[in-house]
């Protein structure tokens, strides 16, 4: 295949989301296995949407991801600018070609005009269109208007007969009828461009070969083929991807919806992730599988997808998002890393719970912990003890099953006596006379040992006992049972 030239194209308005970052990772994957570009393009001509930061917040978001554009708004490219309010004057340029060749015209009708017209037309049960006052406005007319500076628009001069044949290459050919297509604005009487006329010249000028985007541009989809083939250009590949439906798999994503995954830690905004805990390659991984026909539980990297990545197995049909999905793919990547990519990954976590980390000491849990854990910030509950001065039990969790307080103190006493006793406390030679003294003492291992975890740890669930005590250390671990008995006996 030929070297491919995607973008990513968002507007400036909102969160980067899940769709979006679906969206630049196939657009990625295909610009990267073709040996091509992929580029970043801010659409922003919609002003009064624009979100101070937005722009901002993708940037990181992709980055994060690891879906490094070779072309964009901060490192500029061939084609720049790539903010398109920047591009007012190629927009102004285009239009003027379109209506030398008889295909845009300048409309004057007021909103006010607009308004009243759309309203007649739903009293009628009609389709709300432009109903083409200006569109046959004699040219020396319509020059004397704009030169009087009355305020305009730019239309495009849809063919009334006839039908479009559009091409989606998942979709097939998508057919309509002229007669249901409006002359829609080009360029709003602000002097920008809209959506439709600033994306097809962009499309052009910066030489995209696919156009992937959502499927929400289906309904202007012939707009956009008419518009190109008034310009006589070739067209992209069009690939208009599946839409995602809430967990339930009924209807989209709302703000409601949003907020339940929130409070079940998860979230389908990007900049959410790293707070919560998701690594990209886990999110990366998720998303990817979301409308792209592998294997159901395939585990990729961000490599192994540019490999085997085909426009042809991505599928139309709706994808429900599925959180526990993402858990899997999170945890499953976890798995993955080596021991110093994941010491550095998790690091973060323990200092912003304000605990000072001891490298040495974060690598040697790594093996303890890394079993256990489904998003990088669970290192917390299983590990932040071993960053700790001391730690504090509660009393009762401290009180062994089916023993009293008393009787559990003999028993931490007994303990005591013996890790003292020992020249190390490692796990292998720890274990061994622990376990003797679970057997003369005719109590069960979970007993003494349930005890000694709380003790050491504070929790009642912790990684392996023995080799965490090893990692806590001599000193710190008789402490930790020093301070157990006092709580025991004062119950
Ligand atoms: N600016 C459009 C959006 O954010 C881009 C659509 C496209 O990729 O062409 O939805």
């Amino acid at each position: 295949m030929k070297p491919a030239r995607t973008r990513f194209a968002p507007s400036p308005t909102g969160h980067l989301h899940l769709g979006g970052a679906r969206t630049a990772l196939y657009a990625y994957l295909l610009a990267k296995q073709t040996g091509g570009q992929f580029l970043l393009r801010i659409e922003d001509t919609d002003v009064k949407r624009t979100v101070a930061g937005a722009e901002q917040e993708i940037i990181d978001g992709l980055r994060w991801l690891g879906l490094d554009y070779d072309e964009g708004p901060d490192i500029g490219g061939k084609f720049a600018p790539y903010r398109q309010t920047e591009r007012r004057a190629i927009y102004q340029r285009h239009a003027k070609v379109l209506m030398d060749k008889g295909r845009a015209y300048p409309c004057f009708c007021t909103p006010e005009k607009l308004e009243k017209t759309r309203q007649e037309q739903t009293k009628r049960k009609e389709n709300p269109r432009y109903d083409g006052t200006c569109r046959n406005l004699a040219p020396d007319e319509a020059e004397k208007r704009i030169a009087n500076g009355e305020t305009h628009t730019v239309r495009f001069k849809m063919d009334q007969e006839g039908t479009t044949t559009a091409h989606d290459h998942l979709r097939g050919d998508i057919v309509t009828d002229n007669k249901q297509l409006n002359d829609q604005v080009l360029i709003k009487s602000d002097g920008l461009p809209t959506y439709h006329l600033a994306a097809m010249v962009d499309d052009h000028e910066m030489q995209i070969t696919h156009v992937i985007r959502g499927s929400e541009w289906l309904g202007s989809f012939p707009l956009h083929v008419n518009i190109i083939r008034a310009f006589g250009w070739d067209e992209p590949t069009w690939v208009h991807l599946s839409v995602f439906l809430k967990p339930s798999g009924k209807g989209k994503m709302s703000k409601r919806d949003s907020a339940e995954a929130n409070k079940d830690g998860h979230s389908v905004f990007i900049k959410d992730m790293e707070e919560l805990g998701f690594t990209p390659e886990g999110v990366i991984n998720w998303a990817a599988l979301m409308g792209w026909g592998v294997a159901e539980d395939d585990v990729m990297t961000l490599n192994q997808m540019i490999e085997r990545f085909s426009i042809d197995s991505l599928t139309p049909s709706p994808a429900a998002i599925n959180f526990q999905k993402l858990d899997h793919f999170n945890a499953t990547h976890i798995r993955l890393f080596s021991t110093e990519d994941l010491a550095a990954r998790l690091k973060p976590y323990f200092t912003r719970e304000g605990l000072t980390v001891n490298d040495g000491t974060l690598q040697k849990i790594i093996p303890l912990i890394r079993e256990r854990l489904t998003t990088l910030d669970d290192c917390v509950a299983f590990g932040a003890f071993f960053f700790k001065d001391a730690v504090s039990p509660a009393p009762e969790d401290l009180v062994a099953k089916g023993l009293d307080a008393k009787r559990s103190a003999e028993v931490a006493k007994k303990c005591l006596e013996i890790l003292s006793g020992l020249s190390s406390i490692d796990h292998a030679t720890a274990e061994p006379a622990l376990r003797s003294y679970v057997e003369e003492s005719g109590l069960s291992p979970n007993q003494v040992f349930g005890l000694l975890r709380v003790a050491t740890t504070g929790q009642k669930v912790s990684p392996p006992l023995f080799e965490s005590m090893e990692i806590v250390g001599r000193e710190k671990s008789l402490r930790r049972l020093e301070n157990a008995i006092e709580i025991l006996e004062k119950i």
